[in-house]
C-alpha cells in the first residue's frame, strides 16, 4: 500500500511514521508512507495557502489551487485514481469497518486541513471521502490522519507479528475484546481466572466469548444489535438482564 499525506506540517509525522509497528511495516516494504507539504504548490510569491473567507467572518480558509495541484502531481501518470480522504469533523465517523475497507486499497491520499476550513470546491471536486475521528474539533487534520493511517496499516498482511491478533480485536468481531492476563498467575493476591491456566481450549474459548459478550453488554449495548447469538449465549444475556432488573449484582466488576 502507498499512502501520501498532504499537510502543512510534515514534521509532525516523523515520529509516527518511523516508530513502532508503522516504522517496521515501512522498513519491511509493506507500506510506503510519504508526506507532501502542499505549501510547495502555492502559486503566489508569498507561498500562501489560505485566504480570507468570501462574505466575511473569522478564520482563514484553505485555497483550492495548492491542494488540487498537489493531488494532481501525486497522482500523475497513475492508471487508477486513489481514494482522496479529507480529514474533517463533518465527515463520516471513522470506525473499524472503515479501516478494514481502506486496508483493501492500494493507494490512499490524506488531506489534513488547518485554520477555519477548506474552500468548498475541494470537498465537492477533489475528494472521494470525508472522515471524522469524533465529535470534537482539533486544530488540524494531522492527528486525525495519523489515527486513521495507524489503524489501516496494522490491518495489512504481515504488519502485525501474530496474524490473528487483529482478528480478535474489539470491533473486528463486532464485540469488545475479552480480558487478557499474563504471568504471574497471582499478583498481590489477585488470581488469574482458573480456566485460563486449565489448558482446556474449548473451555477457554467459551469463557472468552462469554466475557466478550458480557463486556459488550455492560459497556456498549448498541454493538449487540444484529449480532448472531447461539441459544446458550441468548440465555446468558437473559440472565444478566434479569439480574439487572432485580437490582442484583451486575455481572463482572466495573473497571
Ligand atoms: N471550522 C471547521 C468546522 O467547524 O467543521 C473546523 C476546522 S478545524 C479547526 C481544522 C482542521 O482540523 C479541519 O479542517 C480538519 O482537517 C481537522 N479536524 C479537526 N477536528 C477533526 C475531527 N474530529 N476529525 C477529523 N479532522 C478534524
Amino acid at each position: 500500500m502507498r499512502i501520501d499525506v498532504l499537510t502543512l506540517f510534515p514534521a509532525m509525522f516523523d515520529g509516527v511514521f518511523t516508530s513502532s509497528i508503522l516504522g517496521k511495516a515501512r522498513e519491511k516494504g509493506l507500506v510506503e508512507l510519504n508526506t507532501v507539504n502542499f505549501r510547495d504548490y502555492a502559486n503566489n510569491k508569498h507561498n500562501t495557502v489560505d485566504d480570507y473567507p468570501y462574505g466575511g467572518g473569522g478564520g482563514m480558509v484553505l485555497k483550492p489551487e495548492p491542494l488540487f495541484a498537489a493531488v494532481e502531481d501525486v497522482t500523475s501518470g497513475l492508471e487508477s485514481k486513489p481514494r482522496v480522504i479529507l480529514m474533517c469533523p463533518q465527515g463520516e465517523s471513522f470506525s473499524q469497518k472503515k479501516a478494514e475497507e481502506l486496508s483493501a486499497e492500494r493507494h490512499l491520499i490524506f488531506i489534513c486541513g488547518h485554520y477555519e476550513g477548506y474552500d468548498e470546491r475541494i470537498r465537492e471536486h477533489l475528494v472521494t471521502d470525508e472522515l471524522s475521528i469524533g465529535d470534537y474539533v482539533l486544530t488540524g487534520g494531522e492527528l486525525p490522519a495519523m489515527v486513521v493511517i495507524d489503524s489501516v496499516v496494522r490491518l495489512l498482511p504481515g504488519v502485525l507479528g501474530n496474524e490473528t491478533s487483529a482478528v480478535t480485536d474489539s470491533f473486528s468481531t463486532g464485540l469488545l475484546e475479552y480480558p487478557h492476563y499474563t504471568r504471574p498467575a497471582n499478583f498481590r493476591g489477585w488470581e488469574v481466572p482458573e480456566v485460563l491456566i486449565s489448558g482446556h481450549h474449548g473451555n477457554i474459548e467459551e469463557w472468552r466469548r462469554k466475557q466478550s459478550l458480557e463486556r459488550t453488554w455492560r459497556k456498549r449495548r448498541d454493538l449487540l444489535v444484529g449480532i448472531e447469538l447461539t441459544p446458550k449465549e441468548r440465555r446468558w444475556l437473559d440472565e444478566w438482564e434479569a439480574q439487572e432488573r432485580s437490582g442484583g449484582e451486575a455481572p463482572g466488576k466495573p473497571e
